[in-house]
């Protein structure tokens, strides 16, 4: 991969997460100066200390995507310490477990049961999918809003979406989190359409299955086996394994440099094969 990214300013929000601080090593590593973005501070901090002693550029900087005056904040301290944002990662994402079923499939004497644990459609808190679609769809609207005016007419600015599997077919259990992934699909061609005309392509990567805190229980047992759904997945995944980290940034890097320059408004899975395989 050639290093064309020297000296161009990344904003990566989420920064402090696993996906996206192995994302920030990897824009630092071909020259970039990295803002890690995190609602929590000490983590976003962390991954820029990692970075600086790795002979890269980085501050760490508070922010919550949710906030526009967090966000405007962070965008006043990332123009002051590097400059203004040529790449924008909408990293800040995730699920929660009220907008989450506890079974695949309704069973009709499920619908009135009482039973501990169990949450069907029907008790699915709209409260938990607000928060859902709030995190990964505004969560990842509003830094545009705040950063891609510094991006309007600069040559080379690029923003990055993360999307998910769930976003090309839901996944079982999880509406909110695949509502919110499909609606950033959407979002990203939309919004690559919007500022096709000042310069700004707008793409996204749609991982596979990435064991990370969030998932690791959904898909591990405690002594490391696979639970019914990790099995599953892995049965439904060709390559027969869950991604790395390490594994998306060949395509972050080629999206945010000028590889890509014709491309915007398109969605990349990074799945081992999981999208194109129908399951038989
Ligand atoms: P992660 O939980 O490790 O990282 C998410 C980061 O976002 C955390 O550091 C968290 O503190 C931060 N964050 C949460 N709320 C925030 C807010 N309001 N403002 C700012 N930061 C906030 O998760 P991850 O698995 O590394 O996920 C990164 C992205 O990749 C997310 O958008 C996720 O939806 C997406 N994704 C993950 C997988 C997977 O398999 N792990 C698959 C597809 C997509």
């Amino acid at each position: 991969m050639s290093s064309n990214l020297n000296g161009k300013v990344a904003v990566i929000t989420g920064g402090g997460g696993i996906l996206c601080s192995t994302m920030a090593k990897a824009l630092a590593k071909e020259g970039a100066k990295v803002a890690v973005l995190d609602l929590k501070a000490e983590n976003a901090e962390l991954v820029a200390q990692e970075i600086s002693a790795a002979g890269g550029v980085a501050i760490g900087v508070a922010c919550n995507v949710l906030d526009v005056n967090s966000i405007k904040d962070a965008h006043a301290i990332v123009l002051e310490k590097l400059g203004a944002c040529d790449i924008l990662i909408n990293g800040a994402g995730g699920n929660h477990p009220k907008g989450t079923t506890s079974g695949t499939h309704l069973i009709a004497e499920e619908v009135d049961a009482q039973t501990e644990g169990l949450r069907t459609f029907f008790d699915l808190d709209p409260e938990g999918i607000k928060f859902v679609f709030d995190l990964n769809f505004i969560g990842s609207l509003l830094p545009t809003q705040v950063f891609a005016k510094d991006m309007v007419s600069k040559p080379g600015s690029v923003i990055i979406n993360i999307s998910s599997m769930n976003a090309f077919r839901p996944l079982t259990k999880i509406p909110a989190y695949s509502g919110a992934k499909a609606a950033i699909s959407n979002f990203t061609q939309w919004l690559a359409t919007h500022f096709s005309k000042v310069g700004i392509r707008v793409n996204a990567l749609a991982p596979g299955f990435f064991l990370t805190e969030q998932n690791r229980t959904l898909l591990t047992n405690a002594d490391g086996s696979l639970t019914a759904r990790g099995n599953t997945i892995i049965e439904h995944t060709p390559m027969g394994r869950f991604g790395t980290a390490d594994d998306l940034t060949g395509t972050l890097l080629w999206l945010c440099g000028d590889g890509s320059e014709f491309v915007t408004g398109v969605v990349v899975p990074v799945d081992g094969g999981f999208s194109a395989f129908s399951g038989v």
